[in-house]
């Protein structure tokens, strides 16, 4: 039976990615050698290494003076570098989840921190708004996708000062205005490539301004001169994510990317809204994931829940249970899940109905 993976990250990707990868850790460009085993200091290599930045930066219209890193140590990573690297006296963060909250557990290390707002007290279930920006903050944090409360800024706002964004679950989810940040990052588990890599977009006249020693391998600048080969880089990933950059380009970029999520999402939304069963976790519609839908059982039919999860699964929907802290569903629609896949799980959900 075909199955059909919804699963929040890692998650899926596309058979284009997986193929690709798969075919050159077996013989990799016709060198008669795994991309696994290669130096990566190799020419092979290297060109690998360029064209994924360039394809970042085509795909995205990322300006002149950003750099593209490939960087280890996943999102998390990010969220003590990005105040290592930035933090003066203050930082101001929206906190609108828990990937969120665990950013600015970090930043605390490092100086003040200002939560401008959250939605923490309905258990994030919306974006806050009408928040005031701290014009005397080093920079702004927010996280534009909330990947388990299924919440999402789908706008690039404007920030007076150096905005920086979590965008692990949603980048290349739509086209952006990149020159409206200072520094973007995600892990790549959810929308470019297997786990093992961290992307980071970087506008480089934002450095220099702390005085603290930055250990070598936490300083932006150490990665932006070496071009993210300071050290070995996650080879594998990396190849990976250049296979996802190319097939967006052939899908047509970010734009038809962002015009098939839009589809997918209001099918779904759709369902979730007409079916007596369901009930949207997200009430407002311009705060709702185009990435992660997440819906309850109407308080009516609670003790079906598991009932749901089982039919589910057995038809195919693989990764559907929601996060533990939200419960309910959470059907992940990443840019690599065919609409195909998205009018499957709907039709599960008609199903299930007519059956009570
Ligand atoms: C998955 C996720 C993270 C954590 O990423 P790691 O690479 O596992 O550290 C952080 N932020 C968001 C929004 C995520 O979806």
């Amino acid at each position: 039976m075909k199955k059909y993976n919804f699963y929040a990250g890692p998650s899926i990707l596309s058979e284009h990615t997986i193929k690709n990868t798969a075919e050159a850790i077996l013989d990799f460009s016709g060198m008669g050698l795994s991309i696994m085993e290669i130096s990566h200091r190799s020419k092979e290599f290297i060109a690998v290494m360029e064209k994924a930045q360039l394809l970042f930066k085509e795909l995205l219209g990322i300006p002149d003076g950003y750099s593209v890193l490939f960087l280890q140590g996943g999102a998390s990573l990010q969220f003590c570098m990005v105040p290592y690297n930035l933090l003066v006296n203050k930082a101001a963060y929206l906190d609108t989840g828990s990937w969120a909250s665990k950013a600015i557990k970090e930043a605390k290390i490092f100086g003040e921190v200002d939560v401008v707002a959250s939605s923490k007290d309905s258990t994030y279930g919306f974006i806050p708004k009408g928040y005031k920006i701290p014009s005397d903050a080093d920079y702004f944090h927010i996280t534009t996708n909330n990947t388990i409360y299924g919440t999402e800024i789908k706008k690039d706002i404007d920030a007076p000062v150096p905005l920086v964004a979590d965008m692990s679950s949603d980048i290349f989810s739509r086209p952006m205005d990149v020159s409206k940040y200072a520094l973007i990052y995600g892990g790549a588990q959810k929308n470019l490539a297997p786990s093992g890599v961290t992307f980071v977009i970087i506008r480089n006249d934002i450095l220099g301004n702390v005085s603290r020693p930055i250990p070598t391998m936490l300083d932006y600048a150490t990665h932006i001169e070496k071009e993210s080969m300071f050290n070995t880089p996650p080879v594998v990933p990396v190849y990976a994510a250049l296979q996802t950059l190319e097939w967006y380009r052939q899908k047509g970029g970010v734009g038809a990317m962002h015009r098939e999520n839009n589809e997918k999402a209001e099918l779904i939304y759709g369902e979730i809204d007409r079916n007596k069963l369901f009930e949207p976790n997200v009430k407002d519609p311009e705060d709702r994931s185009i990435m992660n839908v997440t819906f309850v059982m109407n308080h009516h039919y609670k003790d079906l829940e598991s009932e749901f999860l089982a039919y589910a699964t057995e038809k195919g929907m693989v990764g559907i249970k929601g996060h533990r802290s939200v419960g309910g569903f959470r059907a992940s629609i990443y840019n690599a899940m065919p609409l195909s896949g998205v009018e499957a799980l709907v039709e599960v959900m008609k199903e299930f109905e007519k059956k009570h």
